[in-house]
């Protein structure tokens, strides 16, 4: 009777592979293979410094504390302009809050996910960086 069992969970456990050897793969072959991201995919931040005026409402809504650093300064209009700005992304929990609140559009968030690194450093992304990824992924698209 118990052989019986174990003959019959492995008929259906074949059955089961049998099946889905003519349907499509669930998985890709990462990395080579990529999927298409949906538009609204939240990855790695990029920054128009020309826009930003260092309000500060990025740094306020924003619910992990300490991700963003702004070092304010005012140029010679006496318009405050960032000197410094960054993104801890060991901080960070990618919720979108500081690209959804600012009042500039300064912020955006582009589909660059492959962030692993050996150093944690290099996860605090400075404000040249976040420059660099606006040239690069909003500007030229
Ligand atoms: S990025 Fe936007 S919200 Fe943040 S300081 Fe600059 S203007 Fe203000
Ligand atoms: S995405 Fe969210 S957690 Fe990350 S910096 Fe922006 S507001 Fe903070």
């Amino acid at each position: 009777m118990k052989n019986l069992k174990y003959l019959i969970s492995l008929i259906i456990g074949h059955l089961t592979v049998f099946k889905h050897i003519f349907k499509k793969p669930v998985t890709l072959e990462y990395p080579e293979k990529k999927i298409e991201l949906n538009d609204k995919f939240r990855g790695e931040h990029a920054f128009d410094v020309e826009k930003c005026t260092a309000c500060g409402t990025c740094q306020r809504v924003c619910p992990s504390f300490g991700t963003i650093e702004i070092e304010k300064e005012k140029d010679e209009n006496g318009k405050f302009y960032p000197k410094n700005y960054s993104i801890d992304l060991n901080k960070c929990i990618f919720c979108g809050n500081c690209v959804q609140y600012c009042p500039f559009g300064a912020i955006k968030m582009t589909q660059n996910y492959e962030l692993a690194d050996e150093k944690k450093s290099t996860l605090k992304l400075e404000i040249n960086t976040l420059k660099r990824n606006y040239f690069d992924n909003i500007i030229d698209k």
